[in-house]
């Protein structure tokens, strides 16, 4: 027995010696343990080696099992108190964000004003779109791309020829496909770390209100004043913030409408149907191609906003972009205290 120990401490003075670490020295002499069993299981009884090492193979196999106990607790104490010191012996990045995700959103985590905490917001919200004609194609689109983690998108249309000329997440081969399951295929073409919720039906009063209530923010793309309405009074009485925008011939306007955070709501600025002659739709009227880029890509970009807190938003102002002269401007909007939806006595009522 004593022979095993002195060898043993002749292989830890060579591995001082020549420099080697700990680890490896531990290493070398659990060598030499596991060279006396062999021995000790495969020599007969009463053979001079075992003799000479202590004669039993359990004492060996105790010492070399007690050994690894020790090292592997060692080694676990060090891990927990290189992650208390904050320092994560493995290189790789903590956090919510895959290696791919990082370098996919490189360009707004160095934004000072987004960072790593804004995109972590933008993972962890759910945006509905209501609509995936032509403000929704460009919404969609920046918001799958900007990390949006989940997406809902509602609308009961198909895909036509006539829309391909503005609604650019569809295309041609999906002709006669429903818009959501296209503008989905489109979203996780370009994002597959978002989840995309695609709802091939009309919105309806029935539903509006529960279907809002699972999302942080509302955006709405739609193209007539009852969906409007409907949509503005879903949001309000659920109390989820809504940007919704909307477009004629060359000209846009866009705002974030949310009475429960002191803003009004769409009604209380556009209280009234207008006259069907002044407001002439898409296809009677005729729309600019680019135009629902131009205002879908801005409330893309309220949105990212009003979910990193970056910046000041649209809150109690309406911004009108007029594309034949290249003006915008931007007017204070107040709620209305007569208003059906979000003033006076009815509060809060759902009225579409
Ligand atoms: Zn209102």
């Amino acid at each position: 027995m004593l022979l095993v120990l002195a060898l043993a401490a002749l292989l830890w003075g060579i591995g001082v010696v020549l420099g080697l670490s700990r680890a490896r020295r531990w290493g070398m002499v659990a060598g030499l343990l596991c060279i006396v069993i062999a021995l000790h299981l495969i020599l007969p009884d009463g053979h001079v080696v075992r003799e000479a090492t202590g004669q039993q193979a359990a004492l060996w196999i105790a010492l070399l099992l007690a050994g690894f106990s020790v090292g592997a607790y060692g080694f676990l104490l060090s891990r927990l108190r290189a992650r208390a010191r904050g320092g994560s012996p493995d290189p790789a990045p903590a956090g919510p964000f895959s290696e791919s995700e990082l370098e996919r959103y490189a360009r707004h985590i160095v934004l000072r004003e987004i960072g790593g905490a804004g995109q972590k917001a933008l993972k962890d919200a759910a945006v509905l779109v209501v609509g995936a004609g032509g403000l929704g194609a460009p919404v969609l689109h920046y918001l799958a791309a900007a990390g949006v983690g989940t997406i809902g998108v509602i609308d009961d249309d198909v895909v036509e020829a006539t829309n391909l000329q503005r609604q650019v997440i569809h295309s041609d081969r999906k002709i006669g496909m429903p818009k959501v399951q296209s503008a989905a295929e489109a979203m996780t073409a370009l994002n597959p770390f978002v989840t995309v919720r695609p709802y091939h039906r009309r919105l309806t009063p029935e539903i509006a209100a529960e279907l809002m209530a699972d999302y942080d923010l509302v955006l709405d793309g739609t193209d007539n004043f009852d969906t409007r309405y409907l949509v503005n009074a879903a949001a309000a009485s659920v109390g989820v913030p809504l940007i919704a925008a909307a477009l004629t011939q060359w000209e846009g306007q866009i705002s974030l409408y949310h009475p429960a955070g002191g803003t009004p709501c769409y009604r209380c600025v556009f209280p009234e149907r207008p006259e069907a002659s002044l407001v002439p739709s898409c296809a009677e009227g005729g729309v600019l191609g680019p135009l629902p880029g131009v205002l879908g890509a801005m409330m893309a970009v309220e949105a990212v906003k009003a979910i990193t807190g970056a910046g000041e938003g649209l809150r109690g102002r309406l911004l009108i972009y007029d594309a034949l002269y290249a003006e915008t401007r931007t007017m204070r909007i107040k709620p209305r205290a007569d208003c059906p939806v979000c003033g006076g006595p009815e509060r809060g009522r759902v009225d579409s």
